[in-house]
């Protein structure tokens, strides 16, 4: 080898970490003369079509122009002036699930900017999280008039949307504000007052049901409920302590 290509060989091997040379016979044997040959399977041809993993705020985006300018349930005849789809983290490991738009959600094209959402808001930084941090959907994407209860017609053409997003986010933990997210996630007609104080398993997160925010705007008393439930979130979300 002549110097130049002596040079360049243990510049190759400093970038690979060998820090020098040794003329102990252990040291200067090869794998080869100490271990048994490996016989060498050949190698796998490549994959014909290479499969990308879609990231989840890409797969938020299929999905809100799969929803488009919703026509499907009657809602869209009823005075709504847009769909109101999620806002938040994309990856979040918090998920609030609400009822249905109201008139400012209807205006803005977000979920929970009202009253009842500024409350929300106020219950995501007591347990130190910002909105930002978090994914709020709700089960209804228009305003039902005048704030009525969504109708069953209207739950079972638009939750199919809120699974989705679940499923695309993946949360560790959702919240379910009130009684139609609860009972319409947890597929039962069990009252708020019967659902909230546990945890249920739900496609993979676990599900928190508590009173609503307009709720609690219209019985303060119970916002001490409310933040038992948010303090055993807060638990929930802690990354496990190594043992
Ligand atoms: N109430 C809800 O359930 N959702 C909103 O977005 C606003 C108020």
């Amino acid at each position: 080898m002549d110097p130049h290509q002596l040079k360049e060989h243990l510049k190759f091997a400093a970038a690979l970490g060998v820090a020098g040379t040794s003329r102990d016979p252990v040291w200067r044997a090869r794998a080869s003369d100490t271990e048994p040959e490996l016989a060498v399977e050949p190698a796998a041809p490549p994959p014909a079509a290479v499969v990308f993993s879609r990231s989840s705020a890409e797969a938020l985006l299929a999905l809100r122009e799969d929803i488009g300018d919703c026509t499907r349930c009657k809602l869209h005849t009823l005075g709504r002036s847009q769909v109101v789809f999620g806002v938040g983290n994309p990856e979040a490991d918090l998920m609030f699930v609400g009822e249905a738009p109201g008139a400012d959600e209807d205006i803005q094209g977000v979920p929970f900017v009202g009253r009842a959402g500024q409350l929300l808001t106020k219950i995501i930084e007591a347990i130190d999280l910002k909105r930002e941090d978090v994914y709020i959907a709700n089960v209804i994407k228009c305003r039902p008039p005048q704030n009525r209860n969504p109708e069953p017609d209207e739950i079972e053409t638009c939750e199919p949307f809120l699974f989705r997003q679940v499923d695309i986010i993946k949360p560790k933990v959702i919240v379910a504000l009130g009684k139609f997210a609860a009972q319409t996630l947890l597929r039962t007609l069990d009252p708020i007052s019967r659902l909230r104080g546990r945890q249920f398993n739900y496609r993979g997160s676990i599900l928190i049901p508590t009173f609503h925010p307009a709720y609690l705007l219209r019985n303060p008393s119970s916002k001490r409920e409310v933040w038992e439930d948010m303090k055993l979130v807060k638990a929930l979300l802690k990354p496990a302590q190594p043992s």
